[in-house]
């Protein structure tokens, strides 16, 4: 059987940076008791790693002691949240995405400045309860453009629009005109979108061109690996989505010659190695 690996499979940029500062902490030697506030990434095997070295989760940011130290994963929290901790003790490590914190404060910057936030996100997301924590309080959340356009926006009034990181760059810009019809001058929009789940899609849709079958590596509760199967489900190809290589089976899958190999944003590099190594030895 011939693997093929795509090249972006696993952690993305934000997702390696809070666990180094996670594994940093943890060799830090301090007896405070270690908190992760919601789980710091949807892979059930790292989290069980770290559960195992003594990381405990809290699900809301009331569950953690005075005096204890937490981290804040790539979402980022709302601002009053972190300030909150801090003037109980608690230790905060701030291990949000460097993307997600620019976000944060270009918001809260033009927010500043009198304008009313239009935000393109999902409205229970963590990252977008925290984006609005930098917006003033008329901020409007719509997962849609038909949601924004039922919406009734005052032309005396000054906007400012933004998106949640992951959202799709084509429907913000298509947001872009259709608030240009509705309001002379348009919109200013803040450039706040990564690339880095569209990418992984991007390259897994051309793998699905190339392979009978991709297997894709990742968590049961992450979506953007759920998605990357997903994509390649909708040009075609099989998919087989696994959290580990033990969810592999051999004799269904000797019936593929070429076979690709993806993982999400949230699976570690040893289970993409793991499962790599057993295809090839198909
Ligand atoms: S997907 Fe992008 S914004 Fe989100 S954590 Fe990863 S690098 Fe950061």
């Amino acid at each position: 059987m011939e693997v093929v690996r795509a090249r972006l499979a696993g952690f993305c940029m934000g997702v390696g940076l809070a666990l180094k500062k996670l594994d940093a902490l943890l060799e830090d030697g301090a007896e405070r008791p270690t908190f992760m506030l919601g789980p710091i990434i949807h892979n059930p095997q790292v989290l069980e790693h770290y559960a195992a070295r003594g990381v405990e989760l809290a699900k809301t940011s009331g569950d953690l002691p005075d005096g204890s130290r937490v981290v804040i994963r790539a979402h980022g929290i709302p601002r009053h949240e972190e300030q909150a901790l801090l003037e109980r003790g608690v230790e905060v490590v701030d291990a949000t995405c460097p993307k997600v914190k620019r976000a944060q404060l270009l918001i809260g910057d033009e927010a500043g400045t009198g304008r009313t936030l239009l935000l393109f996100g999902e409205d229970d997301h963590p990252e977008v309860r925290g984006l609005l924590s930098y917006a003033g309080p008329d901020a409007f959340v719509f997962e849609t453009r038909e949601e924004l356009a039922q919406h009734s926006l005052d032309p005396a009034a000054s906007y400012f629009l933004a998106a949640q990181t992951t959202q799709d760059r084509q429907g913000f810009l298509r947001i872009q005109q259709d608030l240009a019809m509705r309001l002379p001058g348009g919109v200013p929009a803040l450039e706040t979108i990564c690339d880095a789940t569209r990418l992984r899609q991007d390259e897994a849709i051309r793998l699905a061109g190339q392979c009978d079958c991709v297997v894709v590596a990742g968590g049961k509760a992450s979506g953007n690996t759920r998605r990357l199967s997903q994509v390649i489900e909708a040009v075609g190809t099989s998919t087989v989505l696994v959290e580990t290589v033990d969810d592999l089976n051999s004799d269904a899958l000797l019936q593929y010659k070429r076979m690709g190999l993806t993982a999400g944003a949230s699976t570690p590099k040893s289970i993409i190695d793991d499962i790599e190594a057993y295809l090839r030895a198909l």
